[in-house]
This record gives structure tokens, C-alpha cells and sequence, in this order.
């Protein structure tokens, strides 16, 4: 059984104020996370203050992004090293808005990933299309080249462990949310990708979330589809109310 898992992505927004109470109101919350698990993407910045806020709850804390070196002269990066320090378990890594708006590749983000595997950090790597590739035709072949490149070299041993996110560019931020059909066939389209390259057992174990707007009105529907495992949250998770109604969905 795979553990439904509902990540809260701040992107870049909020103060530290703003996030310790945003941290704090959605601990109080979920004090019951019997059946899920539910991890905050903060800032870089305000990790050491959202993992304070925590305390010793069972919501876990991830980073948006992270270097792909332990250390040296990469000025403006962080580390996993640092990032393992700050109390993350988990990093997103290749989300659209890095891959497109900061132009990461494929190559730089299978580092990170692997880079994450060294660390015992959890990847969450995100793959998903533009409109204009899905409208081409050529979803899969973006999903797949994200697949293939972003995991290249990457053992089984170490893969079930991770995370995909299929993140469709067009569904981000844009209030349109992926028809539940529509997800549900791309994530199988996945579960079959990681069946051929890692077996049956190790692809069983990976979860797969969605993510593009979802919402307390959608999740539910979404949820219901067999190969959606959890969700990747961005405008939602911002505020109490509206993440909590999400990662309390009913399974
Ligand atoms: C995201 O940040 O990964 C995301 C899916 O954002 P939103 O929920 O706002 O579409």
C-alpha cells in the first residue's frame, strides 16, 4: 500500500511571520495524520523557522530545489548537505517553473536527483507537459524524455524510495485542473514506465502525486483515480483552511 502523500509547495512567498503561523495553524490542524502523510515546502529561508513551528509533529519539511555538490564555490546554491541540517527530508526537483522560467535541464536535474539518493535526502521529481506538446501530441514523449533523463542511472534499490509529480505545465497556477481522466491516464502511463525500468515491485512502491490547482473541490475526484497517489499543492497550500481541507480528504 502506498502511503497517500499531500505536499504544500510556498513557492516564493510569505514572510517569516507569515510562515511560521501558516506552519503552525496547519499543525494544529492535522494533529491527526492517521493514513497520509503531509509535508511544507518553505522557502530556503525560512526553513530553520517552519521546522522550529513544527516541533515534534509528524508534518515533515522538504525544500523547493537544492544544489547537486555537498559544498564548494557555487555561489547562490544550496546544498543537500545543508538542506539534511535544516530538518528536510524531502526536495522537489525539476518543477516547472525551474525547468522552464530558470531554464534547469534534464542533465542538471538527474544530478540533483542523484544527488538527493547520496544525501538520503527523498527526490520529488516533477515531469509534465507544455499546452502546446500535449495539443502536438506529444505528452508522452515529454513525460517519458523527463522519465529517462531525469532518472538516468538511478538503481531500483534507490528509485523506490522517490517520488514522481506529474505536474502538467498548462494546469499550474492557471486554475485549470487536469481532467481526472486526464491524470489518471498519464499516471498510468508512468506506473508502466517505472514497471519496465525498475520491475513490478520497486514501481508499485513509487508514488506518484498530482499536481496543477488542486483544490479542496477537486481533490477528491482526483483521488479516486488508481494511480494518483497524494498531491503537489502550490496556491492552495498557502492558506490554512484550504490545505487542511485538502490533505483531510477522505480515502
Ligand atoms: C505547484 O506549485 O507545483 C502547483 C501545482 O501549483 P498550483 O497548485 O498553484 O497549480
Amino acid at each position: 500500500m502506498r502511503l497517500p502523500l499531500f505536499a504544500g509547495n510556498w513557492k516564493m512567498h510569505g514572510t517569516v511571520k507569515e510562515s511560521r503561523d501558516l506552519a503552525a495553524g496547519i499543525q494544529r490542524q492535522l494533529e491527526d495524520l492517521e493514513g497520509r502523510e503531509v509535508v511544507l515546502f518553505p522557502p530556503h529561508l525560512y526553513l530553520g523557522t517552519v521546522h522550529a513551528a513544527l516541533d515534534d509533529s509528524r508534518i515533515g519539511l522538504g525544500a523547493q530545489n537544492c544544489g547537486w555538490e555537498a559544498k564548494g564555490a557555487f555561489t547562490g546554491e544550496v546544498s543537500p548537505v545543508m538542506l539534511k541540517e535544516a530538518g528536510c527530508t524531502y526536495v522537489i526537483i525539476g518543477h516547472s517553473e525551474r525547468r522552464h522560467i530558470l531554464g534547469e535541464s534534464n542533465d542538471q536535474i538527474n544530478k540533483k536527483v542523484r544527488a538527493c539518493f547520496e544525501h538520503s535526502l527523498t527526490p520529488i521529481l516533477c515531469v509534465g507537459e507544455l499546452l502546446e506538446e500535449r495539443s502536438m501530441g506529444d505528452a508522452h514523449n515529454v513525460v517519458e524524455r523527463h522519465l529517462s533523463r531525469g532518472l538516468e542511472g538511478v538503481e531500483a534499490a534507490d528509485a523506490s524510495g522517490m517520488v514522481i509529480a506529474y505536474e502538467p505545465v498548462w494546469a499550474i497556477g492557471t486554475g485549470k485542473t487536469a481532467k481526472p481522466h486526464q491524470a489518471a491516464e498519464m499516471h498510468l502511463f508512468i506506473r508502466k514506465w517505472l514497471r519496465r525500468n525498475y520491475g513490478e515491485a520497486t514501481a508499485n512502491n513509487i508514488r506518484i502525486l498530482y499536481g496543477g490547482s488542486v483544490k479542496p473541490d477537486n481533490i477528491e475526484t482526483l483521488m479516486l483515480q488508481e494511480n494518483i497517489d497524494g498531491a503537489l499543492v502550490g496556491g492552495a497550500s498557502l492558506q490554512v483552511h484550504s490545505f487542511v481541507q485538502i490533505a483531510k480528504v477522505a480515502l
